[in-house]
């Protein structure tokens, strides 16, 4: 059993990540509130430097390598957000980072990620399979794996996001948290929890092929296709080996809900009607799912606005048909 991660990890990474990450806003959405008969706060994450929350842990993690490893440098393998926040802060600490991406990730990501001046390798057909290749990589060459979420250093600087919503809003009764691999939900919770228990985390995925959801239900680690979907952040499974984030989901999380893409859609469409705010689809399942009713809120809640990588011409499309 690996060390358990602690409230204490999480203030030593943010005072590690204090001078890369941006500290977010916390905002009320007065019509978000009336839709769910509860004050709702938006945590913006998308209004984070690189555009995702993922900067958090990836600053985390490449702050704390030794000499010796920074100077061999990192490899990664992402989606996109992950990716691009470990471009960003390989540049920032002067580290070479490689980054291995599947070949349907989008354009404007292997875009994003380019533009900061990392290496970008496309290998393989799916999240699982360009892992591998990223693995294999890293022993040959010496390199630091930067995991997406199952690592106590990104865990606890996606945690920090936990830190700045009890700041601002102490009184926080429900959050609600964009669920893929369960690094962000693990660091929120644990910060939160590590507070009050009676504090209320629940995540929220893409009903297509929600991984996670459904390791929760079965009580293990089970691995399923992947599906095409809007939320195209949260698309990926546990991999082989899970060393903290589905025990702590396990243990921490209150519920966990779905969407479906008409409802993603909605809520992308709202944020940008209503808030005037660019949101990918991965960012918006929480508002999804306050949208939708299907998730609720008893008093003050916050939800997770993870990210803002979204191709502007989808976003313009998904704002005509559903705005
Ligand atoms: C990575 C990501 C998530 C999910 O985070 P996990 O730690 O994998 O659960 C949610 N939203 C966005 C925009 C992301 O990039």
């Amino acid at each position: 059993m690996p060390d358990p991660i602690t409230l204490r990890d999480v203030y030593r990474a943010r005072r590690s990540i204090a001078s890369i990450v941006l500290r977010t806003p916390l905002l009320h959405s007065p019509v978000l509130s009336q839709r769910a008969g509860a004050p709702i706060y938006m945590k913006l994450e998308s209004a984070q430097i690189t555009g995702s929350f993922k900067l958090r842990g990836a600053a985390n993690k490449m702050r704390n390598l030794s000499d010796e490893a920074r100077a061999r440098g990192v490899i990664t393998v992402s989606s996109g957000n992950h990716g691009r926040a470990v471009a960003y802060v390989a540049g920032q600490l002067g580290v070479d980072a490689v980054v291995c991406l599947a070949g349907n990730v989008p354009a404007n990501k292997v875009a994003g990620i380019k533009r900061y001046g990392a290496q970008v390798m496309i290998a393989g057909s799916s999240y699982d399979e360009t892992t591998a290749h990223a693995l294999a990589l890293q022993k040959t060459r010496g390199l630091t794996f930067v995991h997406p979420f199952d690592d106590p250093d990104v865990i606890a600087g996606q945690g920090t996001t936990g830190l700045e919503i009890l700041e601002d809003l102490p009184d926080v009764d429900t959050v609600i948290v964009p669920l893929s691999g369960g690094g962000l939900i693990s660091g929120i919770a644990l910060a939160l929890k590590s507070a009050s228990r009676a504090i209320r985390v629940i995540g929220v995925s893409m009903a297509r092929a929600p991984v996670m959801y459904h390791c929760l239900q079965a009580g293990r680690i089970v691995s399923m296709p992947e599906e095409p979907t809007l939320a195209d952040a949260l698309v990926g499974g546990l991999g082989d080996v899970n060393h903290y984030t589905f025990d702590m989901c396990r243990e921490l999380l209150d519920d966990a809900a779905l969407v479906s893409e008409d409802e993603i859609a909605e809520a992308m469409a709202f944020m940008l009607d209503t808030h005037h705010l660019v949101v990918e689809g991965g960012g918006a399942v929480g508002v999804a799912a306050l949208l939708s009713g299907k998730v609720t809120a008893g008093g003050p809640a916050a939800v997770v606005v993870t990210g803002s990588n979204v191709d502007t011409g989808l976003l313009a499309e998904i704002a005509g048909r559903y705005g």
